[in-house]
């Protein structure tokens, strides 16, 4: 009795109030484009087919202990080549120091631990805004976070200047988180010519690169070029962390398949600080499931299925673009007097539309249309069947 009398209910996610409100909804128009989770041309979860045979190749696997540093090392060998690309250094040398992780969310957890306890007086920069759950990680790992310019309102683009003075102003040797590509929920992306100018006052600073790489392919339909800003880091001979999803590259979401790996400066560098994480894993949560960490292996050290499941993200990145241009159209054709540009020069999963929290709401309440109070579209959930019902409804409240 007592024991939890002081225990008053968390603050809601922001994501997953908006899925609950649309579930609620009895409407047959209701869209929901809350949830960054990819969706097919009639709005249904896809499993891609590398993943189906994958599934078949592993089925009535005899090994189903749990996974040791070693089981291990051929997922967490593949998965740092897609980072740093298949023929690198990085890799011949075993300068990475990899380790699987429970989605991008876990790798994200796993290096805040790791950066509290090597680095206790440090910070974190954000882009501002990030992905919410950023701020709940860092804050959990008892890292105080700051925010660094990203997104400008007025252009509905990058705020360069702005990046480039907060990266300047910051002490040295700060961390910095930065989305590689695809960056949620902005859908705004530095150049190539931009992420140079960044890792060269990286290097100017000291600053600590982190990248979360929770859309590889997402933004381009093309794995290496999506990973572009993080080799320009690699040729400027930072040293790197990085988180790695496949939550959404291979729709593995449920079965919490990631990676984290540091850059380090040799092999032995990299051997202390895996053993290091992992025994923060070991900690947190044991060993991570084998499932989904099998289906990640097999579809990457197999060249037939690998190369399956490149085009399956390019067919996903091209439907989100594609869907992307029928939306900006059909407000054009619609008489729109504002500019809708954005929606084609953002990338990736996300649209950060600009609508208001006002318009937002009655989207919700006019039109069963569902979003994120930022006026985040998550452009997955628009499909031909509902693009100008949604074209329409947008029109309607920014009239
Ligand atoms: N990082 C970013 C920027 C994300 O948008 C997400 C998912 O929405 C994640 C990490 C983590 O996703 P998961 O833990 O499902 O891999």
């Amino acid at each position: 009795v007592g024991w939890w009398d002081h225990v008053a209910p968390a603050a809601k996610d922001p994501i997953n109030g908006v899925t609950e409100a649309f579930l609620a909804d009895p409407s047959p128009f209701k869209i929901n484009l809350g949830v960054g989770a990819y969706r097919d041309d009639k709005g249904r979860p896809v499993v891609l087919q590398c993943v189906r045979e994958a599934e078949a190749k592993i089925a009535g696997s005899e090994f189903l202990e749990s996974i040791s540093a070693s089981v291990s090392t051929k997922m967490v060998e593949e998965s740092v080549k897609l980072v740093y690309g298949k023929d690198s250094d990085v890799v011949k040398e075993g300068r990475s120091a990899g380790v699987q992780a429970l989605s991008g969310t876990g790798a994200c957890r796993l290096f805040a631990e790791f950066q509290r306890r090597f680095h206790p007086e440090s910070h974190i920069y954000f882009p501002d805004p990030t992905w919410s759950n950023h701020h709940n990680i860092w804050r959990d790992a008892q890292i105080p976070e700051r925010t660094y310019h990203y997104y400008d309102p007025d252009s509905k683009s990058l705020d360069f200047a702005a990046l480039m003075d907060d990266i300047k102003n910051a002490p040295d040797s700060s961390f910095f988180l930065f989305h590689p590509s695809a960056h949620n929920p902005t859908g705004v992306d530095p150049t190539e010519e931009q992420w140079r100018e960044i890792s060269y006052q990286f290097k100017v600073k000291g600053h600590f690169p982190f990248f979360d790489m929770a859309y590889q392919g997402f933004a381009s339909g093309d794995l290496d070029k999506d990973a572009q800003a993080i080799r320009i880091f690699l040729e400027d001979e930072h040293l790197i962390g990085c988180a790695q999803s496949y939550a959404k590259s291979m729709g593995l979401y449920g079965h919490r398949v990631g990676c984290l790996s540091i850059l380090c400066v040799d092999s032995k560098q990299a051997a202390a600080i895996r053993s290091q994480i992992q025994q923060i894993a070991r900690a947190m949560y044991g060993s991570p499931p084998v499932h989904g960490i099998l289906l990640v292996e097999t579809i990457l050290s197999d060249p037939n299925l690998k190369s399956l499941w490149i085009d399956e993200v390019k067919i996903m990145a091209d439907r989100i673009q594609r869907k992307r241009t029928t939306l900006r159209q059909n407000l054009e054709k619609l008489g729109s007097s504002l500019n809708w540009e954005h929606i084609t020069n953002q990338l990736g999963m996300f649209c950060f539309s600009g609508l208001t929290p006002y318009q937002v709401d009655r989207l919700a309440k006019e039109f069963h249309i569902y979003m994120t109070q930022d006026g985040r579209i998550s452009m997955a959930g628009v499909t031909t069947g509902n693009v100008n019902y949604l074209a329409n409804a947008i029109h309607e409240v920014t009239r």
